[in-house]
């Protein structure tokens, strides 16, 4: 196996599976558990930690934002049940449906389309159904029919659509990490009435009813329902700063790099593009060959710091696409070829993505999904790597 210097994320499976049992103790055994892993898994590998949740009893499936996530998915051989939650574009029908991937739902063209793809597939001897979710808005005011009578009209519609079958009805909360609950239980409680509308009008129920992401399953258990959704709180990273951290989440993934170059320089040097740090005093300076390139935030430039030695080092001038420097000044023992820690833990110290959230100006969830394709992923189970991509 090749050993990865340049930089790495390290990505510790065993933190997802205490992270899904973390939140099983939260939810209502009847309460069944999508995993959503749309943007690659958040930028953590979204086939690798498939297939270490496919065999828990407590994964219902997963839910994914795109036609192209569900086929990977499919491809790698994961077997549970798939739920686009965005819209999918009709030239994917076909073959979603026959591979047995759940659509989102929420346009009446939509409806007659899969219909057609359908037929399409039964008249070439493929016996098969359109699995769907109904999406409602109740206030995310993004994709969704509305709980009104023209919704109303449109959930009649699709469980009388030749070839399809209403599995599901969903909706999204806009405001469920915040401390104020007040609007996520409005949306809860529009939901619950459409629903049960939906159901009285048209005589028959809807199996699988859900509205909770993260931050709902931490804070709000009254709307488990019948499936929750699982996103960031699965990675270890929490919804917000005003959700508790009353369960044990663990970061599954670390980011790391090695010193390639050390140097010492004098008193009034100019480090990085546009000088925009100059250096104080005598200063042993370390070139880290990590940049904004790989989705580190180029706005950590001359605020951030890393871990080396199990000591904060901090950046120095700009991040560049492709390497950024640091002072180990006070870290005589740093030298070339030492471990730096960018995301995670060194010792005492610890850089958690939240931490480099904020200090960025970005959001947790956006930093994880943006870590590039140039970062090569180490799986771990244990302290064992299972695998290296
Ligand atoms: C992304 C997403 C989730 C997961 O949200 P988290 O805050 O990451 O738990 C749930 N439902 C829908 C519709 C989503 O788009």
């Amino acid at each position: 196996m090749k050993k990865h210097k340049r930089v790495f994320a390290a990505i510790h499976l065993d933190a997802v599976k205490n992270n899904i049992e973390q939140m099983e103790k939260m939810i209502s055994d009847k309460t069944g558990m999508l995993c959503v892993i749309k943007t690659d898994g958040y930028g953590h590998g979204a086939v690798p930690v498939a297939s270490v949740l496919e065999s828990e009893d407590c994964v219902a499936g997963f839910a994914v934002a795109t036609a192209e996530e569900a086929i990977e998915l499919r491809d790698a051989d994961i077997n549970k049940p798939v739920l686009v939650l965005g819209y999918t574009f009709p030239q994917d029908y076909d073959e979603l449906i026959y591979r047995n991937v759940r659509m989102t739902v929420f346009r009446r063209d939509t409806l007659k389309k899969l219909s057609e793809a359908v037929e399409r597939l039964n008249s070439n001897g493929i016996s098969c159904k359109a699995l769907v979710h109904i999406k409602v808005d109740t206030g995310m005011g993004r994709i969704g029919i509305m709980p009104d009578d023209e919704g109303l009209a449109f959930v009649e519609e699709a469980m009388s659509c030749k070839g399809i079958e209403v599995e599901g009805i969903f909706t999204h909360f806009a405001r469920a990490d915040e401390t104020d609950k007040t609007s996520a239980v409005e949306q809860y409680k529009k939901f619950i009435a459409f629903v049960n509308r939906a159901e009285k009008t048209c005589g028959k129920a809807i199996p699988y009813k859900h509205c909770a992401n993260s931050a709902a399953i931490l804070e709000l258990p009254q709307t488990n329902m019948d499936l929750v959704r699982a996103g960031i709180a699965m990675y270890g990273l929490w919804p917000s700063d005003e959700v508790k951290k009353e369960i044990a989440l663990q970061p599954v993934l670390s980011l790391h790099s090695h010193i390639v170059y050390c140097k010492e320089v004098p008193a009034g040097t100019p480090i990085s593009y546009g000088g925009t740090y100059v250096t104080d005093k005598l200063t042993r300076v370390a070139t880290v060959p990590v940049g904004y390139g790989d989705g580190y935030p180029r706005a950590l430039s001359n605020i951030g710091h890393v871990l080396v030695c199990g000591k904060k080092a901090p950046i120095l001038g700009r991040i560049c696409m492709d390497q950024f420097m640091i002072d180990v000044s006070d870290i005589p023992e740093a030298v070339e070829g030492c471990l730096v820690t960018l995301i995670g833990r060194d010792g005492k110290e610890e850089i958690t993505m939240e931490q480099l959230g904020d200090l960025s100006g970005r959001f947790n969830y956006e930093l994880a999904c943006d870590l590039g394709k140039r970062i090569p992923r180490v799986y771990y189970e244990g302290k064992e790597i299972c695998s290296d991509f």
